[in-house]
């Protein structure tokens, strides 16, 4: 549509630094229009018969599903990740989402017995660029089938599959002004989220930003839920089976270039066996395949953006300058494009900027432990409290281990594993509210 702003910014594809397209820079008068098309199909949508609001959103799930090699190509060239994830990830997970809570937008009343379930109002979400359409699945599927409309912001780097989303609500026949998708920078996000007419604000991205949006609507009444960042242990025993723990210390700190919030960034690992686990870990580094995210081969892809990467490149100096010391496998970058190697710092100490700080990259720091309580005071000592793996033969283990680490999630055994029935969500500076599962309609709904 046509910005009243007058004003568009390009997307480029990070992985050749081309331009994709461009699209239009929403600003006050756009987000007014936004919210209000929100404001007036709220009363509709909110009272529509429950079995018919699931309808609208099992079929946005089947249109996702029938458009998902459309979108996971968008997805890749927009964003640099490894078709391989958009295809068997992002986009089935974005899907599973829809049709989850397609099912819970006629039970509310048996999710939560006597009490009386209704919707907040006009939502207004800000989601990131690292799942653009997953986050925006996790946001928006919940609040359709809570009976909320919406206006959702994506990041600047990545816009297209929002968009593309917008066609589908269209496709399926969504009555007009329930999903609403305004594309700008940050500058578009404040704005969404001060609007007065929005009741609840939902914002998934870094906890700086996290904090200035809390700020900004403290007072207001609306609700809020924050999904921010992660400095999550993954944490080996020496009896977990070995080579089953060097594939998920890989996938939790290379799957999608390590732009993950719940990134396995920091490997705990017992002493006993970090000679070993480490010769293994590097030998399986060596077999990535780092280059084009549209090669359905490719284990690694771009990096999102000049931005991301400058931020990453100065993290690793950092590590250097710190005594630590790093190993990167001997792959070829391509010339054009954001690329960083999948790169292992060993000899880091707690009090390293990498061990403390969130990267956000394919960077991953190792320190060492002997004993579990020594595991769990090393996981538990950061800002954040999003995720943590754990990985040994012992079941009891396992359960010590959960009680006792701050995080909203904790893989036992694997990583990154994801399911719409779910909650996710963190503790301290990771934020505060659930998306997925029963707890994900929760911060939707009004209950009395
Ligand atoms: P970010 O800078 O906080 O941006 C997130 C979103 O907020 C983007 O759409 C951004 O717009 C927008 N934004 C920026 N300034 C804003 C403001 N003042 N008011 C309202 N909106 C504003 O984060 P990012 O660098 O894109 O994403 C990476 C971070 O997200 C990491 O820290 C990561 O851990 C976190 N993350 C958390 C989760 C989770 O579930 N907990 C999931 C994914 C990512 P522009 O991008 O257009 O500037
Ligand atoms: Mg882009």
């Amino acid at each position: 549509m046509e910005p009243r702003s007058g004003r568009w910014f390009p997307t480029i594809n990070p992985a050749t630094e081309e331009q994709l397209s461009e699209v239009s820079e929403a600003l006050k008068a756009d987000v007014d229009r936004a919210v209000t098309a929100a404001a007036s199909a709220q009363e509709s949508w909110g009272r529509l018969k429950p079995s018919r609001r699931a309808r609208y959103i099992f079929r946005i799930s089947r249109l996702l599903q029938e458009r998902s090699r459309e979108l996971a190509v968008v997805e890749s060239l927009d964003g640099g990740k490894p078709i391989k994830e958009s295809r068997d990830v992002d986009i089935p997970l974005a899907a599973a989402h829809f049709f989850y809570y397609a099912g819970w937008a006629d039970k509310l009343e048996w999710a939560f017995p006597n009490r009386r379930p209704r919707p907040v109002g006009v939502c207004g979400q800000v989601i990131p660029w690292n799942f653009p359409l997953l986050m925006l699945a996790w946001k928006i599927a919940p609040a359709l089938a809570a009976g909320n409309t919406v206006v959702l912001k994506p990041a600047e780097t990545t816009p297209l599959s929002a968009l593309l989303f917008a066609e589908i609500c269209q496709q399926a026949d969504l009555p007009p002004g329930v999903v609403n998708i305004i594309t700008g920078a940050g500058k578009t996000g404040s704005l969404l989220v001060s609007h007065p007419d929005v009741k609840k604000v939902a914002f998934t991205g870094s906890t700086e930003v996290g904090k200035l949006i809390q700020k900004a609507v403290a007072g207001t009444g609306k609700h809020l839920s924050l999904e921010l960042g992660g400095k999550a242990a993954n944490i080996v025993f020496d009896d977990a089976p070995l080579d089953q723990a060097v594939e998920g210390i890989i996938n939790g700190i290379f799957f999608n270039q390590g732009h993950v919030c719940c990134a396995g960034s920091r490997l705990l690992v017992q002493e006993s066996v970090a000679e070993l686990l480490l010769a293994k870990l590097r030998d399986r580094v060596d077999t990535l395949r780092v280059g084009d995210p549209l090669d359905k081969n490719t284990d690694v892809g771009a990096i999102n953006s000049r931005a991301q990467l400058e931020k990453i490149q100065g993290l690793v100096e950092s590590g250097l300058e710190e005594g630590a010391e790093i190993y990167q496998p001997p792959c070829e970058l391509p010339a054009k494009g954001f690329w960083f190697r999948p790169t292992i710092f060993t000899n880091v100490s707690q009090s390293h900027r990498i061990a403390r700080e969130e990267i956000f990259g394919p960077v991953l720091s190792v320190l060492t432990f002997r004993t579990p309580a020594e595991a769990v005071e090393k996981a538990n000592n950061t800002p954040y409290g999003l995720s943590a793996g754990v990985w040994t033969e012992k079941g009891s283990r396992i359960l010590w281990m959960t009680e006792r680490l701050r995080a909203g999630v904790v893989w036992a055994n694997t990583y990154n594993r994801f399911d719409p029935t779910s909650p996710f969500g963190g503790y301290k500076e990771s934020g505060f509210g659930r998306e997925g599962g029963l707890h994900g309609l929760l911060p939707y709904l009004g209950l009395n």
